[in-house]
């Protein structure tokens, strides 16, 4: 009986201690607690360059087929280019012939969500959650699981290796 219990106990300890090390470095309460970033304008034009700005901060678009991550599929994290808060990982990544770097979903609260109607369309823009910088759009046309297709700019994003896989 003894052992019995001992080893159920084993078990969950380790299937535990496995939960916790498969856990990432960021999660939504650790972006969520991050302090906002708040930058004039002015401020911004020091650390983004004129391209980036323009579509950062005044939400503009890349021209489709031209981003440098519109086909790139490595391991890894694409960070934001304003404010370097994690949006979306590799494997939510598809491919899709729309000319944007596409995903299925974005990293659990990095993301906001707000109604666009500019262009005589009624679009869902996607913001970095800290900086609020533009990112790009989100449709409901997903080939995967989620249905969702998000849709965004390569200048909005910065891709870095993931360092756990080699
Ligand atoms: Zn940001």
């Amino acid at each position: 009986m003894m052992k019995n219990y001992l080893l159920s106990f084993i078990l969950l300890f380790t299937a535990t201690t496995k939960l916790i090390s498969q856990n990432k470095s960021y999660s939504k309460d650790k972006i969520m607690s991050e302090k906002k970033i708040i930058k004039s304008d002015k401020e911004w034009k020091e650390i983004l360059s004129e391209e980036e700005f323009h579509i950062l901060r005044n939400k503009g678009t890349e021209y489709p087929h031209t981003g440098k991550y519109n086909l790139h599929f490595e391991n890894g994290v694409y960070n934001c280019n304003g404010c370097n808060t994690p949006l979306f990982e590799s494997d939510q990544k598809f491919e899709s012939d729309c000319g944007w770097p596409s995903f299925d979903d974005a990293i659990e609260g990095a993301v906001k969500y707000v109604d666009d109607f500019s262009h005589n369309m009624v679009r869902t823009e996607i913001v970095c959650v800290r900086c609020d910088g533009h990112l790009g759009h989100v449709f409901d046309d997903g080939p995967t699981d989620t249905g969702k297709r998000y849709c965004v700019n390569s200048i909005s994003i910065d891709f870095n290796k993931n360092p756990n896989k080699k």
